[in-house]
């Protein structure tokens, strides 16, 4: 089922999300939702506070359905290694129409469980490990924009005012 995506402005986004206690079929059935809202949004990564349910889990998928291998279900996701930099443009499904340039580690190893509860570890690199980066953030409630300048965050937020006062947001 495809979701819709919850826009900035939604407390949802800006809390931590919930631990997930039984790894079950409910949660085979919110990851493969995940995936399909993921994909109807034209996105490579999406948290479930995205589309409005507070949990600790993320999918990622940077091939955008051309490698089956590249799908990736993050429950629990933790950075445990960074290293060097990259500056690029980053987006967000939930801040829809804006771009910033946000500089972000190079390589990132993160650590998380699979469907089964699993622990596993992978390193990405360049747009993957900037997407483990911008997941885990979105389960701890923070978003994109806390990492640019308060004078383009601040332009941004004004920008969705006044979309949210003409009813495009
Ligand atoms: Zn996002």
């Amino acid at each position: 089922m495809i979701h819709p995506i919850v826009k900035f402005g939604d407390p949802v986004l800006e809390k931590p999300s919930e631990t997930i206690t039984s790894f079950d079929e409910d949660l085979k059935k919110l990851v493969e939702d995940m995936f399909e809202s993921m994909y109807a949004a034209h996105g490579v990564g999406l948290a479930a506070p995205q589309i409005g349910i507070s949990k600790r889990v993320a999918v990622v998928d940077v091939t955008f359905k051309y490698d089956r291998r590249a799908k990736l279900v993050l429950i629990h996701p933790e950075i445990i290694k960074k290293e060097g930099r990259q500056r690029g443009t980053e987006g967000c499904l939930s801040i829809p129409e804006f771009r910033e340039e946000v500089t972000r580690a190079k390589a990132v190893t993160i650590r998380a469980q699979d469907l089964d509860g699993k622990f596993f570890e992978h390193t990405g690199e360049e747009l993957l490990a900037r997407a483990f980066l911008h997941e885990t953030d979105h389960l701890n409630g923070k978003l994109y924009i806390s990492h640019i300048s308060a004078l383009k965050r601040d332009l941004i937020k004004r920008k969705i005012k006044k979309l949210v006062k003409a009813g495009e947001w």
